[in-house]
Formats: structure tokens, sequence, C-alpha cells
């Protein structure tokens, strides 16, 4: 019998779906759109790969990665599947011959890129009316969006998709979404009533660690002879510094080859090549290496400068232990960067997304500065529920640091509570700490909760503050004036029935951004 489970033993060797998978295929076969968020290696493929055999016609793939695409097909094609792909690279007869397979209703795949479905005029989108289509599937999808971090303008011309094939199931595929960039995901393509399944962003095996930016080359060396046997990436934000880190590097002795997209071809394909082949061990990089880049052993990821926002973060880090042994990723982070990137923004942007761009950069800066659990923070950007501590990042991983702050908490919690939630954070400060400033309400002197936090510094209560909203045991509301408001969790702990811990304020810190 012709099920997804037999298509999934039967072509590619595997004896159950992962999560979400079935449900996803199912989906596809009832004939209804999907839009699946699964982090790289996670299993996006075999969604619409099982129902493509299973489904009378050609399942298109949409894929900005020509490069990949003869890999993806003979792979395919290895395993016994009727597939094909459409790019510049292939010769006049060879394209003639994918055509006549098309008509002949002898192909179940069929790769191209954007720009090669809905090209000048609308002539294959016509040739493809006429033969049956049984799925659209289009990959990367966050290139549709703007507000994605990687936006192609040629995605924008899929928005046209459902309306010449309402009736074909259309599935948009992505590692790499936050909510507003999904939101418009579904919105450009015309999917909007579609299932959206987000499958867990948690990569447990990598650690995340996050160092204050001083001598950066040095730190970075340091931390290359602890992994003298290990392959890895380390981004830099600039083509020059990639190449004067990978030239410095050789210098003393590591084995290091830079890429970025100012290389000619030859050699940015040597190098990629000499990386996923382990002759190199070292790829110092920009941006534009990674994507599409299947290298199971890489050990860490560093960055020598702040990305721009925690998408293109999460994905470049995501590129370390996909074998799902213990990886390292690690942030050189230091105020400058974000100063560095805020007027990069604010030069080449428009208003509106210049809006967009800083808070996306204003979000990035906090995980730099996180005291609390970075992958918990992660998760939370992506709409997951996490534990507060993971046990595998450096945060929950310095003990010594941390202390016993129940009573911290409980002063704070009931500051809010007295104040009834009505003052932002710089106003419960003061009240905390007694202060005798003029702003303060006379009749908020007279609450019980006036000044029992003198003995903390105003800068110690800023973090101790942005620790317990990190924690969720407090809320900043939304708006152009935020106030702090209690959640659910508060009531525990100024009942005393759940311990508060917080790390010790650090003097090195000596940053703190006041957002409100
Ligand atoms: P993604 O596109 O999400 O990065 P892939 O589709 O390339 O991930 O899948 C990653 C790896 O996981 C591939 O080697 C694939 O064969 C494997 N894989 C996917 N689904 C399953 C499954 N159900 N059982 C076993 N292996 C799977
Ligand atoms: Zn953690």
């Amino acid at each position: 019998m012709n099920t997804p489970e037999a298509v999934l033993k039967k072509y590619f060797g595997y004896t159950s779906f992962r999560k979400h998978q079935k449900e996803i295929v199912d989906t596809v076969l009832e004939g209804n759109d999907a839009l699946v968020l699964m982090p790289t290696g996670g299993g996006k493929s075999l969604c619409y790969q099982v129902p493509a055999l299973m489904l009378e016609g050609v399942t298109i793939v949409v894929s900005p990665l020509i490069a990949l695409m003869k890999d993806q097909v003979d792979a395919l094609t290895a395993n016994g599947i009727a597939a094909a792909y459409l790019n510049s690279s292939l010769t006049t007869q060879e394209q003639t011959e994918v055509f006549s397979k098309l008509r002949a209703n002898e192909l179940k795949l069929l790769y191209l890129a954007p720009e090669r479905l809905i090209g000048k005029g609308d002539a294959f989108l016509n040739f493809l009316s006429e033969i049956k289509v049984a799925a659209i599937a289009i990959d990367e999808a966050h290139c549709i969006s703007q507000w994605g971090h990687d936006f192609r303008p040629e995605y924008m011309m899929l928005s046209k998709l459902k309306e010449t094939f309402p009736k074909v199931p259309l599935i948009a595929l992505t590692a790499t979404a936050d909510k507003l960039t999904r939101a418009d995901i579904l919105q450009q393509l015309g999917i909007d009533k579609s299932q959206v399944f987000l499958s867990s962003f948690n990569r447990g095996n990598i650690r995340y660690l996050v160092q204050p930016k001083q001598s950066s080359y040095e730190q970075l060396v340091q931390f290359l002879e602890a992994h003298k046997e290990d392959c890895g990436i380390i981004y830099c934000l600039s083509r020059a510094s990639v190449e004067g880190l990978a030239a410095r590097l050789k210098e003393d002795g590591f084995d290091a080859l830079p890429y970025h997209a100012g290389l000619d071809r030859k050699t940015k394909d040597e190098h990629q090549e000499k990386f996923i082949n382990d002759q190199v061990k070292i790829i110092t990089a920009t941006i534009a290496f990674g994507m599409g880049i299947d290298k199971s052993n890489v050990r860490f990821v560093v960055h020598m400068d702040l990305p721009k926002n925690i998408e293109g973060y999460y994905q470049e880090t995501g590129r370390a232990g996909r074998d799902g042994l213990d990886s390292d990723a690690l942030l050189f982070y230091s105020y400058g960067d974000v100063m560095k990137l805020r007027g990069f923004v604010e030069i080449e942007n428009n208003q509106e997304q210049t809006e967009v761009l800083l808070k996306k950069l204003s979000e990035m800066a906090e995980f730099g500065e996180l005291r609390t659990c970075r992958r918990k923070y992660l998760l939370e950007y992506f709409d997951e529920e996490a534990p507060n501590e993971c046990g595998n990042c450096d945060v929950c991983l310095s003990v010594d640091e941390k202390f016993d702050g129940t009573v911290i908490a409980q002063k704070a919690l009931s500051a809010v509570y007295r104040l009834e939630e009505r003052f932002g954070q710089t106003y419960i400060i003061d009240f905390l700490r007694g202060s005798k400033s003029a702003k303060i309400w006379d009749q908020h002197k007279q609450i019980k909760t006036y000044g029992v936090g003198a003995d903390v510094s105003k800068e110690e209560w800023a973090h101790y503050l942005r620790d317990l909203i990190h924690l969720g045991f407090l809320k900043k509301s939304e708006g152009q004036y935020p106030v702090l408001v209690l959640t659910e969790k508060s009531k525990e702990v100024l009942t005393g029935k759940v311990k508060v811990t917080l790390s010790k304020v650090k003097e090195t810190i000596a940053v703190v951004q006041e957002s409100a």
C-alpha cells in the first residue's frame, strides 16, 4: 500500500517520521497549504518529497541555492526518484530534455530558482498550467520578507503563484523566521489561512558563549588553542577583516582560509570545497558563507563582530554540531559594535525599515548583555517556551556567580504590586531605594515597601529587574511608556513557594542600557 510510511521506507530507508513531518505530509496530501519552520538539519526536504512521490504530477521546488540543485537532484536520482532541475548551467539540449519529460509527466520533482519560475513574462507559468502540478514547495521562504534577514527581491514574484495555481498546495519552508517574518511570508504568498508547523528550535548540543570584546584576537587564539583538532567557522563583519584574520591566523600557525563575496568564483569554490572535505580546518568568512552548506562536523562557530539580528546569529551558529555532538558558539560582544551597526541601519534604510531593524539590533545587543540563560532567550525569541536554565550556556555554567535572590525578587515584585502595576522601571527603582526626589508621589512614601531596597544600588536594581523580566517573574507592558507588571509566576515568588536564583552584578559590565 502506498502510505507515507511506506514511501519513507522505500525511497529514503527511514522507518519513522520525525515530529511534525507526518502531519505536514498529510496536510499537503489533503491539498492544503502549509508553513513549515524547522531548524537546519531538522528534515524539511522530506515534507515535500514524500507527498511529491504520492501525488499525481510534478512537484515544483523553488530554491535560491542554484549551486546546490545538482547535488540535491543527484541524491534523489540515486534513490530512484525522477527528479530534475532547470538552471543556467544546463545546455539547451539538456533543458529541452527536461521539458519533454515534464510534458510526458515523467518527473516527480523539479528544482528551480524563483527567477526561472516567474521570469520575464509568464511563459514558464503558462507552460506549467498545461501540465499537472502536484504541489509547490518554496524553500528558504524567509527570503520573501523584507523583515527576514536575507531578503531576495526575486522572491517577491512568488506572490503570483497562489493566484495562478489556486488549487495546488503550497508549502513554504524556512529555518529562520521570527513572528513578523512569518506573518509576512503568509501574507506575501497569499496563504494566510494555511497551517503553521513550528518545530522546536532548541539545539541542545550547542553551547552558547559570549565574551566581552576586548582584545578579541588574543581571546580568539586562546579559544582556538583549546580546539586544535576541530573544524570551525569564524564570522567577521567586513571583507577586509575576513582576509586580515585569515592571514594573521595562518602566520600564527592556524589552518585558515578566507571566504567572502568579493573573492572570485574559483577561489570561493576552492576554499569552500577544502573546508567541506576537511582539507582546511578554519574558514574566516562574512555571512556570505554557509547557506546550504551541509557539513556535519563543524565544532565551533565564532562571531568576531555582533550579528545584525538574532535570526542571523541563530542560523549561523546553527551550522555547528549538525552531527549532534557537542559544539561551541562563541560571540565577542561590545557595545561599540551595537553603535556601529546602528549607524549602518540608519544610513541604509527608510524609516519603516529602520524601526524594525533597530528593534532587531537591540534584541541582539540584549542577548550579548544577558545574565540569564542564553538558550531561553533564543527560544523565546522564536516563541518557544523554555526552562529558566539550560545548563549549557556560559550564564548557566557560571554557578559561582549565582546567589539566592528570593528576597530581592520579593521586594521588587511587591513594589510593583503595591504601586498597582502602573509605573516604569525607573520609578520602581527610585521607590525601592526610598528616593527623596520630588517625583515620588507623597502618598507613595506611605507605602510599606518604600525604601526597602535602599541597600542595593540603582545599577544593580536595573540588572535584577531585567533578570526578573527574562526569568518571567515580571513583564514590561507594550507601548511607548512601558510599565512593569506582574505575571502568573509572580505570585509564587510573593508567597514564598518559589526560590529565585539571580546573577551577581559584575564590575566589568559597565554599560547598562536603560530602555525605559
Ligand atoms: P533541512 O532541510 O531541514 O536542513 P534535511 O531535509 O536536509 O534538513 O534533513 C537533514 C537530515 O536528516 C538528512 O540527512 C535527512 O535524510 C535526515 N532525515 C530527515 N528526516 C528523517 C527521518 N524521518 N528519519 C531519519 N532521518 C531523517
Ligand atoms: Zn543556559
